[in-house]
């Protein structure tokens, strides 16, 4: 069955699971597709009518859907253009949600352009990338936001706002806690420069300084970072089994000083990690995986670790999202159980609201 209200389609019954890179989860009860700002309002309001959710869907590539699917309308951002101007050293890009973010960053790094180098081959769309903040090998999207072009639910209008106005930190947004479903991302603009890439991240200066290239241009950033992504299976493959995931599973923890020394201890190594803001350290989640005893490629018949990087779990074929949840409860809590460090995760989770496995995994202390 299909309802029109003027503007948008609605399609019944439409399955999520191929729709998410992870491919797990239950159809939407209503889905439409949304070309145009105006698509973006009218499902609002044929939601409001009804007092249905609406659920935002870009690339899929950083979601749990339930196995019993989302008993409200999602709305697939499919919202196109991109328009550019240059002053000076300076590149304003301005895109619509639905773009695809790495063929934006393709484009870029085409124009000679650096700022989004070193988040090259992350799945997606370009309105998926404020929501957390998307980051990678040093650069995080945030850096070169200018303006997030929205649709305020609460309000029914149309609202430009400054990075600022984002509220962006470590993987996160106020698109993704305070205002949880209250913005959709129609557009996104960028402040990008002509300079040289960013090189600060010790793997990303190895793999350049091991192809001899002494002065990178952004293209050279772009293709080393997509030979390492390649190589932990972080980029979309469809011959390899291992990008089956929603990449990083877990944010990587932040932890003080004296926690880092009694995690040594218990190791007996030294913790990798760095300093960041209030004399606090962020150590890998991948690492104190490992180190609770779960190796790469440890798993269960449908889901386990990825072979290539082990703060990615896996969809092995036929895993069902509680598959997925319930090992991922088992990786938090053999992390909490080895050293006492409460790992949050990094996907959102869908139709999955008051489930206690999801409520355990989004957990940040006891
Ligand atoms: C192989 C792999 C590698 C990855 N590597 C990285 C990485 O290096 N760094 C990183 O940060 N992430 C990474 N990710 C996670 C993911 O790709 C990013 O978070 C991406 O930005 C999600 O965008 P999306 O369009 O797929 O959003 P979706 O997965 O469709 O949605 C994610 C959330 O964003 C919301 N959303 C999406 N679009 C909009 C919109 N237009 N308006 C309002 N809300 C919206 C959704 O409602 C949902 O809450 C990786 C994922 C995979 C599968």
């Amino acid at each position: 069955m299909a309802s029109r209200s003027p503007a948008v389609a609605m399609r019944e019954g439409v399955p999520l699971s191929e729709l998410s890179t992870i491919g797990v989860g239950g159809p939407a009860r209503w889905f439409a597709r949304a070309e145009t700002n105006e698509d973006v309002r009218a499902a609002h309001h044929w939601c409001v009518e009804r007092g249905l959710p609406l659920f935002v869907l870009g690339g899929g590539s950083n979601i749990i859907v339930s196995d019993g699917g989302f008993d409200g309308a999602v709305l697939s951002m499919a919202v196109g253009g991109l328009a550019t101007s240059h002053a000076g050293d300076e590149t304003r890009v301005t895109a619509g949600a639905g773009e695809s973010w790495d063929r934006l960053v393709d484009w870029v790094v085409g124009q000679d352009v650096s700022g989004i180098e070193c988040l090259s081959g992350i799945p997606g769309t370009v309105g998926g990338t404020p929501i957390q903040n998307v980051g990678a090998y040093g650069q995080e999207v945030a850096s070169v936001i200018e303006r997030v072009t929205v649709f305020d639910r609460t309000r029914s209008e149309f609202a430009d706002l400054t990075a600022a106005e984002c509220g962006f930190s470590y993987r996160m947004s106020r698109f993704k806690v305070d205002d949880d479903g209250r913005f959709i991302v129609c557009g996104v603009s960028f402040l990008l420069r002509q300079s040289t890439p960013t090189l600060s991240y010790p793997e990303l200066m190895a793999e350049i300084e091991r192809r001899g290239i002494a002065h990178p241009r952004p293209k050279d950033v772009r293709d080393a970072v997509l030979a390492i992504r390649r190589r932990k299976g972080m980029v979309l493959d469809d011959g390899d089994p291992d990008t089956r995931s929603v990449g990083s599973f877990f944010m990587n923890p932040v932890v003080s000083v004296d926690d880092r020394e009694r995690i040594a201890a218990l190791a007996h190594d030294r913790v990798p990690g760095f300093p960041v803001a209030g004399g606090q350290v962020k150590i890998p989640a991948a690492w104190l995986i490992e180190r609770a005893g779960l190796r790469k490629g440890s798993g269960e018949q449908t889901v386990g670790l990825s072979r290539k990087h082990p703060l990615a779990i896996v969809n092995r074929g036929g895993a069902t999202a509680r598959d997925v949840i319930r090992f991922a409860v088992r990786v938090k809590r053999a992390v909490l159980d080895w050293c006492g460090v409460w790992l949050r995760p990094e996907p959102v989770f869908v139709g999955l609201d008051g489930d206690e496995d999801v409520d355990f995994l989004k957990k940040a202390h006891g």
